[in-house]
């Protein structure tokens, strides 16, 4: 029982506010989602609302206007339909102040769009902070609903066609009736700690010189702590004590849940596997510190600054 007594603190409540996973990138959508209302008519009453606006996606590329040095992510039903968007294949990302929103596969490939058109790589659009945070988010959440649909056009049980229902929330197959759901892949991402150091690791895929939090899938039946403690001794060599959750990150790349954790070091003699990872090592905390200031006399750095990895470290050497 909660213990409301004035005066008296509830430990699960002695957090900050502002939760660490409003600080990441893409978690800023501020659409209201109204999950509880979707149904079959769901896409046309959008469609039928002059005010509802359109993310247009293709290839892993947002398709964006271009207003003089600014871009805008949203298309009006007009401007998309005259880029051939397939309508048909629309997901409703939800309610936003200015009316619904939804994303489409974007018709026409990169080279075909107008001059006032651009592709732009989901990716480069949130390192470079192309669009605002609601609009990160926005995209996020269209992009991987979006990539879920294109690898689910038939059905896992029988085979046959299956068509999308409630807004792009659901697929049904049109033979057996099997429902399929939009899946969210969730991925551990753990900074190892001690006192006075943490762990980094750099893959080979890496730019040159950053290092991150080691992360990997989490498996079926396991449990997140399991999958931080499994993943770390696999790739570092190194067990960990307690596991605490610090923050999430949508990562529409195509659709996983980032899930970042601390991990306390019972031991440091590091085995890496390098089949895997490029490097592996401790980092002290003022060296970590140069490398967010991007100020490392060698020039190594963390990822940036939207990255969960990053706000991880970032803690850590504020906190610790
Ligand atoms: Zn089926």
């Amino acid at each position: 029982m909660l213990d409301s007594t004035p005066g008296t603190q509830f430990r699960l409540f002695d957090a900050p506010e502002r939760e660490p996973s409003q600080l990441v990138g893409f978690a800023g959508n501020r659409i209201d989602r109204q999950a509880e209302s979707r149904d079959e008519q769901s896409i046309r009453r959008a469609l039928a609302d002059p005010a509802a606006r359109v993310m247009l996606m293709r290839e892993g590329r947002l398709h964006i206007k271009l207003i003089g040095t600014t871009f805008d992510p949203y298309l009006t039903l007009d401007e998309a339909r005259a880029l051939d968007a397939r309508m048909e294949d629309a997901v409703l990302l939800g309610q936003a102040g200015s009316g619904p929103v939804l994303a489409a596969p974007a018709g026409r490939a990169t080279d075909a769009l107008p001059d006032t058109m651009k592709a732009i790589e989901y990716r480069s659009i949130y390192v470079q902070g192309l669009i605002d945070p609601e609009g990160l988010g926005a995209m996020a959440q269209g992009a991987s609903l979006l990539a879920w649909h294109a690898t689910h056009r038939f059905c896992s049980r029988c085979g046959h066609n299956t068509e999308s229902r409630i807004g792009g929330y659901k697929r049904i197959c049109l033979n057996c009736n099997a429902q399929h759901f939009p899946r969210t892949d969730p991925v551990a991402i753990m900074l190892t700690v001690t006192r006075d150091k943490c762990l980094l690791g750099r893959s080979p895929h890496f730019a040159p010189g950053m290092y991150s939090a080691l992360a990997g899938f989490i498996e079926p039946g396991e449990t997140i702590e399991a999958a931080v403690r499994r993943e770390t001794f696999e790739e570092a060599g190194i067990r960990l004590g307690r596991v605490v959750y610090h923050a999430s990150q949508p990562w529409p790349f195509p659709h996983t849940l980032m899930i970042g954790c601390f991990g306390e070091a019972l031991n440091e003699d590091i085995h890496a596997d390098f089949n895997e990872l490029e490097d592996c090592r401790w980092f002290a905390r003022g060296e970590v510190r140069d490398m967010l200031a991007r100020t490392h006399p060698q020039d190594l750095a963390v990822p940036p600054p939207g990255a969960i990895a990053t706000h991880l470290i970032r803690y850590w050497t504020e906190n610790s």
